[in-house]
């Protein structure tokens, strides 16, 4: 393929995800490296290296988080940034989150090559325990920058260990000065692996993410009568599971009830006492439920109780639904969203809008600061799996979309 300077350089780009995946390689051809481990240290330390061969400054805050600044032409501008992250689950891939800093080291490589300085300044950022594998909960550091937990919970998460997430920076030697979220940042955009099969089985090349859906759970308690199986009659009983399989075939209903939209999920499920010839006295179950919207999400939540109060009555039963965590739909800044619509304009991709159902650093960015979201599709839609697969054509095309869209920002803004 030809290329112009102001086009990114696949070969590069691929040739650099390749070189780091080295850092944790498996087996499997797939990655371990965790937040804060001895292989997160040496990605960070191969990127603080490339990108300061790049020209780039560098700057980490207190919860290593690493922010790699080209200068712009107006100082008086807020930073572009372009984040993501370099940590992986357990039996992670190669592309996840990495896509998203790397593509950012081309977009800088390919200005510098162009010798093109844009107005705002642009940051590359590696966002820290982005996976929660390690340390709970996920997005902890974007988490914090986006005022959503504080330094000290942060601080203070500990592994299966009991290592602590200060002491294992402190450890890797990445603590760094600067004040978290002690910067005002113009844009956030992320490129990301799709996750999921939808562009792939649509035929799409690039996903304009235009959110990220909201997500409600609840525990679901459903109470009835222990009983012997063999001397109680049928029509004398109250029995919680019945219940709780009307409960569940009408969350599936509830999830269905919006075709490509909502989603409803039963995780766990469990019978007590838990014996073959005893009826069970309480049945408990999770129920997750997500949509794109809050309108959605309280319509479902209300079908959800409904049904839940008709069953009860129905069977003699009690049924208790109680949230136990919500996460509200982020809708993503229509400047950023636009700039990526530009892009793909611009290139004339195959692209459709899309909603993240996966949680990402974007989606805390967006509470402090105009943010917008780019997924490429990835093999079978399968991720978190050693098995990640993208092909060199794709990443080159996210990254092109991701300059564009940075470019288009740094224009309009
Ligand atoms: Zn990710």
């Amino acid at each position: 393929m030809t290329r112009d300077t102001s086009n990114v350089d696949g070969a590069r780009l691929w040739s650099t995800l390749m070189e780091t995946a080295a850092f944790g390689a498996t087996a499997k051809g797939g990655l371990r490296r965790l937040a804060l481990s001895q292989e997160d240290a040496a990605v960070r330390r191969w990127f603080v290296a490339a990108c300061e061969a790049a020209g780039l400054t560098v700057v980490i805050d207190a919860l290593g988080d690493i922010f790699a600044r080209r200068a712009g032409l107006d100082p008086d501008l807020s930073p572009i940034a372009i984040g993501s992250h370099l940590d992986t689950q357990p039996t992670g891939g190669r592309f996840d989150g990495i896509l998203g800093v790397l593509a950012g080291l081309e977009v800088v490589r390919t200005l510098n090559d162009a010798g093109l300085v844009t107005r705002h300044p642009i940051e590359i950022v590696d966002w820290t325990n982005e996976e929660g594998a390690r340390f709970a909960p996920a997005m902890l550091a974007s988490g914090v920058f986006g005022g959503a937990f504080d330094l000290g919970y942060a601080q203070s998460r500990t592994d299966r260990d009991g290592v602590a997430f200060g002491e294992a920076l402190e450890a890797i030697g990445f603590r760094g000065d600067a004040l978290v979220g002690g910067r005002t940042l113009a844009a956030h955009f992320e490129l990301h692996i799709e996750q999921g099969p939808v562009l792939e089985a649509a035929g799409r090349d690039i996903g304009i993410v235009t959110g990220v859906q909201g997500i409600r759970w609840f525990d679901a308690v459903v109470e009835g009568q222990a009983c012997h199986a063999g001397t109680t009659p049928m029509a004398r009983r109250r029995d919680p599971l019945q219940g709780a399989a009307r409960l569940a075939a009408a969350v599936d209903r509830i999830g269905r009830s919006e075709p490509d939209v909502s989603l409803s999920t039963i995780g766990q499920f469990e019978a007590f006492p838990g014996s073959r010839n005893t009826m069970p006295e309480v049945v408990r179950l999770s129920i997750d439920l997500r949509h794109p919207r809050d309108d959605g999400l309280d319509h479902m939540e209300r079908s959800l109780r409904a049904e839940a109060a008709d069953i009860a009555e129905t069977l003699g039963l009690a049924i208790t639904l109680t949230p136990v965590w919500a996460s509200p739909p982020v809708v993503f800044a229509p400047a950023c969203v636009g700039a990526v619509r530009r892009a793909v304009a611009d290139l004339g991709c195959a692209a459709q809008d899309i909603v993240s159902g996966a949680g990402h650093d974007s989606v805390y960015l967006s509470r402090v600061t105009p943010t917008a979201m780019i997924f490429i599709p990835c093999l079978g839609g399968i991720s978190h799996n050693e098995a990640e697969s993208i092909t060199p054509d794709q990443a080159r095309l996210g990254a092109e979309v991701l300059l564009r869209a940075v470019l288009a920002f740094d224009r309009a803004s």
